[in-house]
């Protein structure tokens, strides 16, 4: 069962990611600030964070840096996700040490590919692969060597 952990603050778009994921199969939890984010890494060992961007307490770049400077943490895949779109903050971003990124609100589509990518592998699911609605995905990165 793969687990991701959504750290964001706005409980709307939690509910929102959360629902994006339970049917997709899988197993979600949550934390409301950047502190809480942390903890919850340790206790509950997710295999991905979905990390927003502005968040009380630490914000996203924080967390990301506190997570790649524990030798336990650090290999954790973290997708960034923001409603900060200009490009300026999409470069930021991916130099911050992030593995991907997401733009609010959030495409299913870009989301499931993002967690194929960086999951490395595909769920089981009986709905077919749907290409064509890839409107909101250009904050997607490519994989190098994904085949595409
Ligand atoms: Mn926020």
């Amino acid at each position: 069962m793969t687990k991701i952990l959504i750290a964001e603050d706005n409980a709307v778009n939690r509910e929102l990611l959360r629902e994006l994921l339970e049917v997709r199969g899988y197993t979600v939890v949550e934390a409301c600030d950047g502190e809480e984010a942390l903890r919850m890494i340790e206790q509950t060992q997710p295999d991905l964070l979905l990390l927003d961007i502005g968040m009380p307490v630490l914000d996203g770049f924080a967390v990301v840096r506190k997570i790649r400077e524990n030798p336990r943490l650090a290999s954790l895949p973290v997708v960034a996700v923001t409603a900060y779109a200009m490009q300026g903050d999409r470069e930021k971003i991916l130099n911050s040490q992030f593995d991907g990124y997401l733009s609010k609100p959030v495409n299913a589509r870009a989301l499931a590919e993002e967690l194929e990518r960086l999951l490395g592998k595909r769920e089981d699911r009986s709905a077919p692969p749907n290409q064509s609605h890839e409107s909101q995905t250009s904050g997607k990165t490519e994989a190098a060597g994904s085949g595409k």
